[in-house]
């Protein structure tokens, strides 16, 4: 697979959490089929520790699917049941071989970024819990040298015990971690602005972004969720809403996609929609016109 940079013809990397229904390579159809230039999938059910091997054919119908080069970024979200913010547990080895698991997918599926929530520390402490996420990365890392995959850090509401909701919770994992450069780092717009970060105008949004790129960097930042939030500002409740619908506003979309800073980051929508995609076309072509508008 072409792993060179996308071609300049297909920014704004823009596109949506695609179903993957009917086989991984159907993804590619569905995305590209309503106009997205990026895609995230999952790479086996989201809601199971495990699922069979891929087959040669699997990954060469997706590797090799004539739509690949339309798509500019194609990423994949890690399954919810992973909790790398535990430790002693059944769930914590089921964590670690579930997380190894689709680390290898993404490799045979020349996927290059892992998004995944960086675990809940179930009530020991946000200390203790970043601590655990540091050792189990390291651990990953150690026991699979080589490969091309980044886990890329979500931010979160901080929803329960969630780790995450402070930039500077993902600042203190990636200054602690033995090999830094195999991470990168996912802003949600619905996950932080429920954090606390209160980017409902665009001064509030540019406010967020530096100090994302004081905390974390944003040579750091390799993908943005486009989502709105159902739940208030920092209600810590992570409730995704349409965009036009939500508490973030759509100048705030707005200010997103026509920041210089951010123009280069692919940019997935994860916000409810419908078996035919709809809602996912009609935001797409609401955020497009944002930039049209601009260079008018
Ligand atoms: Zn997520
Ligand atoms: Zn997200």
């Amino acid at each position: 697979m072409n792993n060179s940079p996308p071609s300049a013809d297909l920014f704004p990397l823009l596109g949506s959490h695609v179903p993957t229904i009917g086989g991984l390579a159907k993804a590619i159809d569905r995305g590209v089929g309503i106009g997205c230039t990026a895609i995230q999938i999952f790479v086996k059910n989201n809601m199971q520790w495990f699922a069979k091997p891929l087959s040669q054919q699997e990954i060469i119908l997706f590797t090799e699917h004539p739509q690949r080069k339309r798509l500019g970024a194609v990423v994949a979200h890690a399954g919810y049941l992973i909790n790398l913010g535990v430790e002693g547990s059944e769930n914590h080895e089921k964590s670690l071989r579930s997380l190894a698991d689709e680390m290898l997918r993404c490799e045979q599926l020349g996927i290059r970024s892992l998004v995944l929530h960086p675990g809940s520390h179930l009530g020991a402490g946000i200390e203790m819990g970043i601590a655990c996420v540091v050792r189990n990365l390291d651990r990953l890392h150690a026991e699979h040298p080589g490969l091309q995959v980044r886990i890329t850090l979500e931010t979160t509401a901080g929803q329960g015990a969630c780790i995450g909701a402070r930039f500077e919770e993902i600042a203190l994992i990636l200054a602690a971690v033995k090999d830094p450069l195999r991470l990168e780092v996912c802003l949600d717009t619905a996950h932080s602005f429920a954090a606390g970060y209160d980017l409902s105008a665009p001064s509030g949004a540019e406010n967020m972004f530096s100090e994302f790129d004081r905390v974390i960097g944003l040579g750091r930042l390799s993908i943005l969720h486009l989502n709105e939030s159902k739940a208030p500002l920092g209600s810590r409740i992570d409730r995704h809403d349409n965009l036009g619908k939500g508490k973030i506003g759509l100048e705030t979309f707005r200010w997103i996609m026509t920041s210089e800073d951010l123009s280069r980051i692919p940019k997935i929508l994860e916000t409810p929609k419908g078996k035919d995609l709809a809602e996912d076309i009609e935001a797409m072509a609401l955020l497009r016109s944002f930039i049209l508008g601009n260079s008018i």
